[in-house]
């Protein structure tokens, strides 16, 4: 009987033992069930929903650029592109290893490309090498199973199919920054995506880019489709239709080829440009590819600075161009009157300082279309002393100088206008009157855009009113309907709204191109060209013998035409052309001559 009762003990010892072990195993396997369902739950969810959908971007046919005739400036080719998926990749150092063999790339630039984006998920995938061959695609579709790791995708490819043209208006596309990934703006991009970076590509680049569409479908644990689930296509961008002229701009960087500097040519009644070249130039099918650090370099660190657009940002003294301001200022402040004259006998002293004329015999008696005909220096140093460097600065400002002017393109510079305020801010020092005479003739810290210089003359032409210049002509959305830009509403300056006062300087800029003035190179027989000339020196003869120049003056014109019915203003600088009237003026006739050709 004890010992049953024994026995019963420990049977009930052994039970109790087994009993808590269940227990705890029990809470064990809670404790772990709860932890996989409510604490991993999101990650485990994540993976398995990864692996069985995938998402798939299809990109855009991004917008044409066309001429105002429909002439493509900028389309689309097919290419290939490759995307490395870091979550697929087993064994991220052996991938690495492989794929850059098998598609000849530099291993250290692929660490290197995807070292770039370490802080994005690993499921997002990263293009390696874009623009493939045909061979590099049969090669990657050959080995799709070995590397799960590779996404092959087709995607347009920016073309610009006359290379260098127009360049600076165009401007180029390059990858998205991981800076631009965060701006609102860009909203709808990924990694890898090219967007406008500059000129038209990045002004228009809302309606140029077009919206992605999308591709859901099911995959087994081997990346193998099974099924679609979504598809929406691309929608492609709007096509954009800019005021160039296709025969206007091709003849312009004809004309400048090979010599540094810029021509714009616009319409002044709404300020339409027809053409804006700047040489040297470049070709942005070479920014198309995502990885070129070498050309990038190239082109960054080219002493002729090929990238910078001059039209706009280049900075140049305006030189006699300037004396049109100064005729303008003096008859409206009325220091002078258009029979108001000054003798010229080659030189004069003012203020105790020898000034000359680049005329050294001397111009004799000069009124005021006299001096605009063969822009006599003397005239106007005696009109700068009159009207005083305040008065000059606020006339120069009211006629465009020294602010942008508007262009539908990044980057403008707004050049400079000189008064006391800014040396003392500037150059910690006071005006001295001699510098005003400097100005007079638009030298000294005086700086102009060419563009700006257009503006001004198709003011002068219009006879006061000015106009904001523009690339845009009009998009045509998808949905087949166009919307125009209208142009700002012309304005009347306030100052400049005696019409007798253009007709005086229009006179003169009539006679220096048809009566035997500085102008006499862009005369077109039987075509009422109106202009002005100018040459700026811009470095002495030291820094020229040293630079290889052997002309040290910009060449510098100006003009529109006709006379009494202004519609196209033609305005021409030339780095290192020499006289106004050798280099640029015979240019500006150039383009004259196309333009009534082809418009007039
Ligand atoms: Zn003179």
């Amino acid at each position: 009987m004890a010992r049953i009762y024994e026995d019963l003990t420990s049977l009930q010892k052994r039970i109790r033992i087994i009993q808590r072990v269940v227990v705890v195993s029990v809470i064990l396997i809670a404790v772990y069930l709860w932890k996989m369902q409510i604490l991993d739950y999101n990650r485990y969810w994540q993976k398995a929903e990864n692996n069985r959908l995938r998402e798939i971007k299809l990109p855009p046919q991004r917008g044409l650029i066309v001429d105002r005739n429909g002439v493509i400036l900028a389309k689309n080719k097919a290419s290939f592109q490759v995307s490395f998926i870091r979550e697929n990749a087993q064994d991220l150092q052996l991938s690495l290893e492989r794929v850059a063999r098998l598609l000849s790339m530099d291993k250290k630039e692929l660490v290197a490309r995807l070292d770039k984006y370490r802080s994005l998920p690993d499921f997002v995938p990263i293009v390696i090498k874009d623009d493939l061959s045909i061979e590099e695609v049969a090669r990657i579709e050959s080995n799709q199973m070995e590397f799960p790791e590779l996404r092959l995708a087709m995607e347009p490819k920016r073309d610009y199919p006359f290379g260098p043209f127009a360049s600076h208006v165009l401007g180029y596309l390059q990858e998205i920054s991981l800076r631009e990934l965060r701006i609102p703006q860009y909203q709808g991009h990924d990694v890898g995506d090219m967007i406008g970076k500059t000129g038209i590509e990045f002004q228009f680049e809302q309606e140029l880019a077009g919206r992605k569409g999308l591709v859901v479908e099911v995959v087994d644990s081997l990346g193998r489709k099974v099924k679609e689930l979504v598809r929406r296509p691309p929608t492609r961008g709007n096509k954009v239709y800019l005021t160039l002229d296709y025969d206007l701009q091709a003849k312009a960087e004809e004309l400048l080829n090979g010599r540094e500097g810029a021509i714009v040519v616009l319409d002044p009644r709404n300020g339409e440009i027809l053409a804006l070249a700047s040489f040297p130039n470049y070709d942005p099918n070479k920014f198309i590819h995502r990885f070129s650090p070498e050309e990038w370099l190239s082109f960054v660190q080219d002493p002729s600075h090929p990238l910078e657009n001059r039209a706009i940002r280049g900075l140049y003294a305006p030189g006699s161009i300037f004396k049109l301001v100064m005729a303008l200022a003096g008859l409206e402040a009325k220091v002078i009157s258009p029979w108001t004259t000054f003798f010229c006998s080659g030189t004069t002293v003012i203020y105790g300082h020898p000034f000359a004329c680049w005329y050294q015999p001397g111009h004799g008696a000069m009124n005021l279309e006299k001096a605009i005909q063969h822009s006599c220096n003397i005239y106007f140093y005696n009109l700068g002393k009159l009207l005083g460097i305040e008065r000059i600065a606020a006339y120069a400002r009211q006629c465009g100088l020294g602010q942008l002017t508007g262009i539908d393109l990044p980057g403008e510079k707004r050049g400079l206008v000189p008064d006391p305020e800014w040396k003392r801010q500037n150059r910690g020092a006071p005006w001295y009157p001699g510098e005003t005479i400097s100005v007079s003739i638009g030298q000294g810290p005086l700086l102009v855009t060419p563009l700006q210089v257009a503006v001004l003359t198709s003011m002068i032409a219009r006879r006061g009113q000015r106009i904001i210049p523009h690339l845009f002509l009009k998009v045509e959305k998808r949905e087949g309907t166009s919307q125009y830009y209208s142009p700002p509403c012309e304005e009347e300056k306030p100052g400049l709204k005696d019409k007798k006062v253009f007709e005086r300087i229009i006179s003169g800029m009539w006679k220096s191109v048809n009566a035997g003035g500085t102008g006499q190179g862009a005369r077109l027989e039987g075509y009422d060209i109106c202009g002005k000339t100018g040459s700026t020196q811009v470095i002495s003869r030291d820094t020229a013998d040293k630079m290889k120049k052997k002309i040290k003056t910009h060449s510098w014109f100006t003009g529109f035409a006709s006379r009494h019915d202004p519609r196209v203003v033609v305005t021409v600088i030339v780095e290192f052309g020499g006289m106004g009237g050798q280099t640029a003026a015979p240019i500006a006739r150039q383009l004259f001559e196309l333009y009534r050709r082809k418009y007039d």
